[in-house]
């Protein structure tokens, strides 16, 4: 099998040649930790301010709000945890949702068992919260709402400027994962009234272990990574000098590209969507169908399992990804899913297909092609399809 169809951008994407060309000057020759005073490191400590600039031009943000991580899942727990101390006093009450990222969740479940107390908004079939509903969650003692902007899992875009206007009105912070819609669609801090943001490089065509937080001017975050001075103190650790400009070539090609890319994107997906609708029966479209990430599709197909799918995919060179929380080697399904209302074992049988501008038609027949004869196989030897179809 030589050829290779990728369809899981929202796992990782490929790193942009022009990010990888970036980079290259930052490891072998202008390699200067930016932080040493001479002037041989003058060229990574200027790059770095470039990529800083460069970053918040995307975000209407000012370059002094942007501080430079990890990854997502540091700039998350970084948001959470620093917010958590820095309100402390003010109240012990966070309000997210049920369909968040599990660094978002798992950073909760650890403050509950430090004191905290946690809403888990629930939200509708298409995966979107209810502003009211936050409205009604709201406590004296709440310090912060963390939505995410769209969902790593179903594509489901929130309604964030409604959930910024709230949080405005209350006095209380608002941070969103937008690790899966930062370079994907446009975000004005601004207009949408967040106050921490969290991306990472390698979702949107940078490299990989490189993140950022935007954390809005007068919020005095505390340290998570505790150490040296860097990052005017607020995070520890040698820049990753060239991952940070990798990210930030890669979020300007994003931002000019993002009208061509997601016309592209959103073609492809809805070609795909159309065709598997109309020729694969008992396949349900999970995410709304207008509000969703331009790259997502996501289907669940019944008496099949996701698993299975996967498998056969892979054995035809598709890279995809299934709804099942398998990283954690558990075959539960994924929590998204169920807070859709999908029972158990719909949810099983769900594929998630995330593409890029990378992807070609010719590729989606080739995919839908193969999915019509995987899924006809798998039911064929499925004895609760064979019930069914007795049944019909
Ligand atoms: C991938 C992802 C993360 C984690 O980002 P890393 O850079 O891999 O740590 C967090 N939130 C969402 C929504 C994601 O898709």
């Amino acid at each position: 099998m030589s050829r290779l169809i990728y369809i899981d951008n929202a796992a990782t994407t490929r790193l942009d040649p022009d990010a990888f060309e970036a980079m290259k000057p930052f490891l072998l020759e202008h390699y200067s930790n930016p932080a040493s005073v001479y002037s041989f490191a003058q060229e990574s400590n200027q790059a770095v301010e470039e990529a800083r600039a460069a970053i918040a031009g995307t975000l209407h943000a000012d370059p002094g709000e942007i501080y430079f991580t990890a990854g997502g899942s540091e700039s998350d727990n970084w948001a959470l945890k620093g917010v958590a101390q820095l309100k402390r006093k003010k109240g012990n009450h966070i309000i997210t949702s049920k369909i968040e990222h599990h660094a978002i969740f798992e950073t909760c479940h650890y403050l509950e068992r430090h004191g905290f107390e946690v809403t888990y908004l629930d939200v509708d079939e298409y995966g979107r919260i209810d502003p009211e509903a936050l409205k009604a969650a709201i406590r004296p003692e709440t310090i912060l709402i963390s939505i995410m902007f769209a969902n790593n899992e179903i594509g489901t875009i929130q309604p964030i400027a409604e959930i910024g206007k709230i949080a405005k009105e209350h006095q209380i912070l608002f941070h969103t994962d937008a690790v899966q819609a930062y370079g994907h669609v446009p975000i004005s801090v601004e207009e949408l009234g967040i106050d921490l943001l969290s991306a990472s490089g390698h979702k949107f065509h940078g490299p990989k272990g490189v993140g950022f937080l935007y954390i809005r001017k007068g919020i005095a975050l505390p340290s998570l990574i505790h150490g040296g001075a860097q990052e005017h103190g607020r995070r520890a650790g040698t820049l990753n000098v060239p991952g940070i400009v990798g990210m930030a070539k890669a979020a300007q090609i994003a931002a000019e590209k993002m009208e061509e890319r997601s016309q592209k994107e959103t073609k492809l997906r809805d070609y795909l969507i159309q065709r598997i609708q109309k020729e694969i029966p008992y396949a349900k479209l999970n995410g709304h169908e207008k509000l969703r990430l331009p790259n997502n599709v996501n289907f669940s197909f019944r008496f099949i399992e996701g698993e299975s799918l996967l498998i056969l995919l892979d054995q035809n060179g598709i890279c995809a990804s299934s709804g099942s929380a398998c990283t954690s080697g558990s075959l539960d399904p994924s929590h998204v899913l169920l807070a859709i209302g999908l029972p158990h074992e719909i949810a099983h049988g769900s594929l998630r297909l995330t593409l890029s501008h990378e992807n070609t038609k010719e590729e989606m027949d080739f995919i839908v092609d193969k999915l019509i004869k995987i899924v006809k196989q798998l039911r064929e030897m499925s004895p609760l399809f064979e019930d069914f179809e007795k049944g019909a």
